[in-house]
C-alpha cells in the first residue's frame, strides 16, 4: 500500500468493504448489485422496478475501483492489516493518524471498527498489534498507552468510558482537549476488548428504537502512545503518536427519514459535522492554508490527526441487497470523490 502523498497535500487511502447479505434482506427476497472483482473494483447493478420480481432485470451498472475493495468473505484481520497496521507502526514513530468507518446504518462500521468477541474489529486489533510492536522492541522504551472513548452526538460530546455530563472542548498548549476525558491507562489486549464493548453500549441510542445504538452518534477511539527515545545529541526526548479510530454515523440523508423537527435538527447536525469533515479533507489535499476544523466538533477533535504528517484512511462499509442501492451508490460515489483528491 501506498503511504502519505507528497508536498502540501495529504493523500487518503480509500477502501471499500461489502459486508455479507443479511438474513432479513434474503427473507425480504433481496438480490446482490454489488460485486467485487479482484480486490479492486466493484461493480454496481442497478435493476429495474424491484418490486416487480418477474419485470427484474439488469438496469445499467457502474464501475468504481479503489486502493482495495474487501469482498462479502474477508476476514476482520486482512480488513486490519490493509487498512491500519501501517498507521500503527506510523504511530510508534509519533506520529498521528486517523482511520474512519463511513456508509449508511446498518453496512458494517460497528462490525468493522469495534467487531464481536469472536471477531475482533480493527479497532481491537490495532491494540493488539501495537501492544505486540512494543513488546519486540529492541530498546526498552518504557511506553505509556492510554485510550480514550468518546462520542459525538447531536453536537455534543460525552465520555464513553465514563458517562455522564457532556465535556466541554478547550485549547491549550497541546490542541483541543475535552475537559476531563478517561484516559485509561491499558497494559494489554485482553482488558480491552470488554471495555470498548462496555463504551459502545453507552452510546446514545435513539428514542425511536431503544435497543439500538445510535445511527447519529460519532464514536471515537483514540489511543496515544507515549516513549522516550534519545535524539541525536543523546538528549532523552518524548516522542507521542496518537491513532484516531472513528466509527462515523450513519451517511443516509436526514431527508429520508420521516422524523420531524428534533430529528431533522439532529440530522443536520449530524450533516454537519460529515460535511465538516469532508470539508477539512478536501482542504488538506488541496493543500489549503485555512482548514476549517472549526466547523464541527468531530473535526475540532481531529484537529491533530487529520492532515500535516498524518495517515488518513477512510474505510466505506456497504450492503450487497440491492433494497440498498441508493444509499450504496451515494457511500460509493463519496469514496470515489475522496479516492481523487
Ligand atoms: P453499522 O454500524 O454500519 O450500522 P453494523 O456494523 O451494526 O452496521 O452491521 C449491521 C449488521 O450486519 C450487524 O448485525 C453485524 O454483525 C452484521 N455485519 C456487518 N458486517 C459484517 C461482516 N463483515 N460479516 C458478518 N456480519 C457483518
Ligand atoms: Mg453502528
Amino acid at each position: 500500500q501506498g503511504g502519505n502523498g507528497s508536498g502540501n497535500g495529504s493523500r487518503i487511502l480509500v477502501f471499500v468493504r461489502l459486508r455479507p447479505m443479511g438474513k432479513k434482506e434474503r427473507e425480504a427476497g433481496s438480490r446482490c448489485c454489488v460485486r467485487i472483482v479482484n480486490k479492486k473494483d466493484v461493480y454496481l447493478t442497478e435493476f429495474a422496478n424491484e418490486n416487480d420480481y418477474l419485470r427484474l432485470k439488469r438496469l445499467r451498472g457502474r464501475h468504481f475501483t479503489f486502493d482495495a475493495s474487501f469482498p462479502d468473505s474477508t476476514t476482520q484481520q486482512e480488513v486490519y492489516f490493509t487498512t491500519t497496521a501501517e498507521l500503527v507502526e506510523a504511530v510508534l514513530q509519533g506520529k498521528n493518524g486517523s482511520v474512519f468507518c463511513y456508509g449508511a446504518t446498518g453496512a458494517g462500521k460497528t462490525y468493522t471498527m469495534l467487531g464481536t468477541t469472536e471477531n475482533p474489529g480493527v479497532m481491537v486489533l490495532a491494540i493488539k498489534d501495537l501492544f505486540n510492536k512494543i513488546r519486540q522492541r529492541s530498546f526498552d522504551g518504557n511506553h505509556l498507552v492510554h485510550l480514550s472513548y468518546l462520542e459525538v452526538y447531536n453536537e455534543t460530546v460525552r465520555d464513553l468510558l465514563s458517562p455522564g455530563r457532556p465535556l466541554i472542548l478547550r485549547e491549550d498548549k497541546h490542541g483541543i482537549v475535552a475537559a476531563g476525558l478517561t484516559q485509561y491507562r491499558a497494559y494489554s489486549t485482553d482488558e480491552v476488548m470488554a471495555l470498548l464493548q462496555q463504551g459502545n453500549q453507552n452510546r446514545t441510542t435513539e428514542p425511536t428504537r431503544a435497543n439500538e445504538t445510535s445511527s447519529r452518534s460519532h464514536a471515537i477511539l483514540q489511543v496515544v502512545v507515549e516513549y522516550k527515545v534519545k535524539d541525536s545529541s543523546n538528549n532523552i526526548v518524548n516522542r507521542v503518536g496518537k491513532l484516531s479510530l472513528i466509527d462515523l454515523a450513519g451517511s443516509e440523508r436526514a431527508l429520508a427519514t420521516d422524523q420531524r423537527t428534533l430529528r431533522s435538527l439532529e440530522g443536520a447536525n449530524i450533516n454537519r459535522s460529515l460535511l465538516a469533515l469532508s470539508s477539512c479533507i478536501n482542504a488538506l489535499v488541496e493543500g489549503k492554508k485555512h482548514i476549517p476544523y472549526r466547523n464541527s466538533k468531530l473535526t475540532q477533535l481531529l484537529k491533530d490527526s487529520l492532515g500535516g504528517a498524518c495517515n488518513t484512511v477512510m474505510i466505506a462499509n456497504i450492503s450487497p441487497s440491492n433494497l440498498s442501492f441508493g444509499e450504496t451508490q451515494n457511500t460509493l460515489h463519496w469514496a470515489d470523490r475522496a479516492k481523487e483528491i
